[in-house]
């Protein structure tokens, strides 16, 4: 049977005194010895995992924000288990998704719901419970919380008053595929979701156009070809990357230059699950600016701004919004 948190804490309390434990949220756990007889995690067959296999928890009070699994239930971490088993509650987005996981590795844990629609209402009343000094840990329904995914306010709310946050860290989807994507990984931009309506995507695109690294989107797969498509003509031609159900049975990375995975995308149609987008940064020193003002004179001489700059623009691969506001200095004499 579980204890009250009131109960635990107490119990708490006097073993870590007597104990001299710190109470920092990051002490480590006693380990427990692993069981040779234990079914392997990765094995669908293995059924749910007793939570007595966890490391003996002895969690501090505090707000855990706890990284889970992007579709393979084995890639979570036993720190992330043993936060969960030993947490008072678990924030979840959804109790069928969190329960999933919890019911996979025999965690009984109670859960409530904090999401989008009632994070404002529900905010306080996590707060107060962390005042009590209660564990609370935080998931979302796949990878890792906060990212394009609910808890930052409360995280910001925490630590305004002082209260203990630690992370639990672990899978995300966007690391994930920039590491399998084979574009640089030395500097990169997670630019989250683009706007689903196409003149805010294309403006949000051209402000991206300039940065000096390579850029992470996550997209929805019914958006993927119109998307594609508009990042072509804002980015450039770049080299891109689409990774698509990752950690799962049919995970799949689609390489090219962005161009030609958009055409992909049109031809077949929305592909199945979910994706992420990785796109190269800038590839300049390629061309010669003077090479390309040239040519942008020459093509203006038979065609408007808006042909010239579509023309260069697949010619060169270089951004549209950059050609266009050189050809229309160009037009009206200022160059
Ligand atoms: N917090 C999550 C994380 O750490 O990755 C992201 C949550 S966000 C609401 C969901 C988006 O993440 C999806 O639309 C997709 O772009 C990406 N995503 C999540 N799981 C994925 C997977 N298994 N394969 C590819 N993309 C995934």
């Amino acid at each position: 049977m579980r204890r009250t948190a009131r109960a635990r804490d107490a119990a708490r309390a006097g073993s870590d005194r007597k104990a001299g434990r710190s109470r920092h949220p990051n002490r480590r756990p006693k380990a427990s010895k692993p069981d040779p007889r234990a079914p392997s995690p990765t094995d669908p067959a293995a059924g749910p995992q007793p939570a007595e296999g966890l490391p003996e928890t002895e969690l501090a009070p505090g707000l855990y924000l706890v990284a889970t699994p992007i579709g393979n239930l084995g890639d979570i971490t036993l720190r992330a288990l043993a936060v969960l088993h030993g947490a008072d509650r678990i924030l979840c987005e959804d109790a069928r998704v969190t329960g999933k996981l919890l019911a996979r590795y025999g965690i009984s844990t109670s859960l409530g719901a904090y999401h989008d629609h009632n994070a404002e209402h529900v905010r306080p009343t996590v707060l107060a419970a962390l005042r009590r000094g209660e564990r609370v840990a935080l998931v979302s329904d796949a990878g890792t919380p906060l990212v394009s995914d609910p808890g930052y306010k409360l995280v910001r709310a925490a630590l305004a008053e002082d209260l203990p946050v630690t992370a639990i860290p672990g899978p995300n989807a966007a690391i994930t595929a920039l590491i399998l994507s084979g574009l640089s990984p030395a500097a990169f931009l997670f630019a989250g979701f683009l706007p689903p309506r196409q003149a805010a995507r294309r403006r949000a695109l051209e402000r991206w156009a300039a940065v000096e690294a390579t850029l992470v989107f996550y997209e929805s797969t019914p958006r993927l070809a119109e998307s594609l498509t508009d990042m072509a003509e804002a980015l450039g031609n770049r080299e891109a990357a689409v990774a698509r159900e990752l950690t799962k049975l049919h995970e799949e990375v689609r390489r090219g230059r962005l161009a030609d995975v958009a055409a992909h995308y049109r031809l077949a149609g929305p592909p199945r699950g979910e994706a992420v987008v990785v796109v190269s940064g800038p590839e300049r020193g390629e061309l010669d600016p003077t090479e390309v003002d040239e040519r942008l004179r020459t093509t203006l001489a038979e065609l408007g701004v808006r042909e010239a700059t579509a023309k260069l623009a697949a010619e060169t691969g270089l951004p549209r919004g950059e050609l266009y506001r050189r050809a229309l200095a160009m037009r009206n004499g200022k160059e």
